[in-house]
């Protein structure tokens, strides 16, 4: 791997939509570069392939990237995709492309960096330990495992993957975690495969959020067409709204959902229940179904259910991290500088000037970019990660 003399050898954690425009930008600053991908193209996209995205395509793609695919017919920019959609676009014919298709190493997973013969403890904040390149293991899909060097590493491989629990207080609920394999914690397809599991069930969903939004209005069309399913909305909030809505938001496809979510909150059919102000203490088995222990308000209430669908967020895995001197926020698991940056901004749209500095990790050489940058703020935009590079690649 990477034997051409004097140049810097970039390696990039993910084949997603970061992963690429990093790849892009890299290439143009004549750098070696690999990308490591622990599934296909787009994996985590790929998990919620037929959900559209609330921001138009024009939105969503750099000029950078529309200029590497201008052989290729894309979307009108007034298009809202859903993420299938979006992979069929762009991020397949980007990883076709002749200066990317080598690069990329699908089912390679990344598993563990550190500096040639330096862990954390080895010389931080020391000019010396910049010297040393990166050591990068990886695990292909049979178990094999490799050893990579790197000048750069850029670690762009999501939160997809690493789902919040969805006990309250960020905490596992009582019996959560031995029920873990029964909880769905991504989006459902309801049109596709996912639809026969649900029919006729008693479904408990938790969350508020647009992940959530997008599930209860599928939810409600599934009960509508199989009369005897059961659903439980728990949302902590008291809101009767119980979805943000943005005023004027300017992102019509985000306002279309958010508005169908709450109007299915402020007037459900019958075989729609919503708990306001609900967390989920406890969960265990009972024979076949599940027993759910919640705290509504200030009562307790046990339901019997066949399905629970948590969509309570994600974080960012950092154990692939620990022997770096990368420092994350406490608060956020994100990028340090990220998390003060965006500390009291509520809305993703607003333009934030992300200084480079902010964008620094604490490992010479190394950055978190994309929506792992973010941690634990949901806020994240492709449209913010193409600033974050022009950010970081102003300091390179
Ligand atoms: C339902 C949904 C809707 C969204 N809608 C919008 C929208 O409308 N507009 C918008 O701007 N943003 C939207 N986002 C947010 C964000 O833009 C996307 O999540 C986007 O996919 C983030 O791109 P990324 O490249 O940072 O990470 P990802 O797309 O998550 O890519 C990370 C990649 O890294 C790989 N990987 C993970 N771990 C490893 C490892 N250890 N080794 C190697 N590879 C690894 C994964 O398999 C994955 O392919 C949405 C997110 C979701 C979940």
């Amino acid at each position: 791997m990477l034997t051409t003399p004097n140049k810097k050898r970039a390696v990039i954690i993910g084949a997603g939509p970061m992963g690429f425009e990093t790849a892009l930008r890299a290439l143009d600053r004549g750098c070696e570069v690999t990308i490591f991908e622990a599934g296909r193209i787009g994996e985590n996209m790929r998990q919620w392939q037929h959900v559209r995205f609330f921001s138009p395509f024009g939105m969503n793609i750099s000029p950078r990237v529309r200029q590497a695919l201008s052989g290729n017919t894309l979307p009108a920019d007034d298009t809202i995709l859903t993420g299938g959609e979006f992979i069929e676009a762009v991020l397949e014919p980007m990883a076709r492309l002749p200066q990317l298709e080598e690069k990329i190493h699908c089912g390679q997973r990344v598993v563990s960096i550190a500096r040639a013969g330096l862990g954390k403890m080895g010389l931080p904040n020391h000019p010396l330990r910049t010297e040393r390149p990166f050591r990068i293991l990886t695990e292909d899909t049979e178990g094999r495992e490799k050893i990579w060097e790197a000048d750069l590493v850029f670690d762009i491989s999501g939160v997809y993957g690493q789902p919040n629990w969805a006990g309250t207080a960020g905490m596992p609920a009582c019996g959560e975690r031995h029920s873990n394999q029964r909880i769905v914690r991504h989006l459902l397809d309801f049109d596709g495969s996912e639809f026969k599991r649900y029919v006729g069930k008693r479904i408990l969903l938790i969350g508020h959020g647009h992940s959530a939004a997008n599930a209860i209005v599928a939810l409600n069309n599934l009960s509508q067409q199989a009369p005897g399913t059961q659903i439980f909305w728990a949302v902590r909030t008291d809101r009767t709204k119980p979805i943000l809505e943005v005023p004027d938001d300017p992102l019509p496809e985000r306002a279309k959902i958010a508005n169908a979510a709450n109007e299915i909150a402020q007037k459900p059919t019958p075989n729609i229940r919503i708990l306001r102000r609900a967390s989920l203490e406890a969960l265990w088995d009972v024979n076949s179904c599940l027993k759910a222990r919640l705290k509504v308000w200030r009562n307790f209430e046990e339901i019997e259910i066949d399905e629970i669908v948590a969509l309570t967020g994600y974080r960012p895995n950092l154990d692939m991290l620990r022997e770096l001197t990368a420092e994350f926020s406490g608060i956020s698991e994100g990028v340090n500088g990220l998390y003060r940056a965006l500390t009291n901004i509520t809305d993703c749209l607003a333009k934030i000037d992300i200084k480079p500095q902010a964008l620094q990790t604490g490992e010479q050489n190394f950055f978190v970019v994309g929506i792992k940058s973010y941690g634990r703020n949901s806020g994240f935009l492709l449209q913010s990660g193409v600033d974050q590079l022009e950010a970081i690649f102003s300091t390179l």
